[in-house]
């Protein structure tokens, strides 16, 4: 059997109970070794087999796990934050499939949701955004044309941008033509949930230059939106005058 697992943005702790369960009871673990924090492999047992994905092709990832699967052992597959956010999981599962291997996905901590708990701030203000994009700005992977960050900018709603720490001035001019103004709040969460994360506060104009300051060029999202400015709307939920199904409105 074969566990997709998200081991969380990096805090130990913020795995799972079913991800740490998992972990310990693993005959094979293959760690995603770029970004997932090897002290996770601190709940695996002594005999496991180790293997760090970020030096092996998917040809490789898949033999150690049909061999591992012909001597009925369990594989867990362990990526970082959730495995449906840039994991590249669906070709690892599409050849899993082909030849009849069963797997599990088990969910994990996103980093997106890591740099908000680390902001302190709510991606969906009333009044502000009720909408997040999760997105990347195109490098050397690209990226659907109808997804370009400019206009994906045109929305002004609350944005995070994966993989881009090194794509800074471009990410910047096409916010900014798109429509955030330049004076848009943002922040640079690098490593969120680590010991060594740093929160950068900045605006869209400035992205660039925050993150040479801070020489942050890689492990960092992007959060871009009025939603860490200051003004908001209350909610409705909430409001004393708003009637729900478990609450009368109060006049
Ligand atoms: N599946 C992961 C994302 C993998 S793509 C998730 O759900 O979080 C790798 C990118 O995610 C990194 O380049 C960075 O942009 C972001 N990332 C992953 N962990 C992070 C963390 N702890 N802090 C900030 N960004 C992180």
């Amino acid at each position: 059997m074969v566990y997709f697992v998200g081991a969380g943005p990096g805090a130990p702790d913020l795995i799972t109970l079913r991800g740490k369960n998992l972990l310990e009871n693993a005959d094979v673990i293959i760690y995603a070794g770029s970004l997932v924090n090897p002290a996770l492999l601190g709940f695996a047992k002594a005999n496991c087999e180790v293997y760090n994905s970020a030096v092996m092709t998917l040809d490789e990832v898949i033999e150690v796990i049909k061999s591992a699967e012909n001597s009925l052992k369990t594989v867990i597959r362990l990526h970082t934050g959730d495995p449906s956010l840039y994991g590249a999981v669906r070709e690892q599962m599409d050849r899993l499939t082909a030849v009849n291997i069963e797997f599990e996905v088990c969910p994990g901590v996103s980093s997106f949701c890591a740099a908000a708990a680390s902001l302190k701030a709510e991606y969906t203000l009333p009044g502000i955004s009720q909408t997040v994009i999760l997105t990347r700005a195109a490098g050397r992977t690209p990226v659907p044309d109808g997804e370009s960050i400019r206009l994906l900018a045109a929305h002004k709603a609350s944005m995070v941008l994966f993989l881009s720490a090194n794509l800074l001035e471009k990410t910047s001019e096409d916010l900014i033509s798109g429509g955030y103004p330049g004076e848009t709040p943002a922040a640079i969460v690098y490593k969120a949930s680590w010991q060594d994360e740093k929160i950068v506060p900045t605006t869209v104009a400035e992205l660039a230059k925050s993150a040479a300051e801070n020489n942050i060029n890689k492990t960092a999202l992007v959060c871009v939106g009025n939603f860490l400015g200051e003004n908001y709307n209350l909610s409705k939920l909430y409001s004393a005058d708003f009637a729900t199904l478990y609450r009368e409105a109060k006049l």
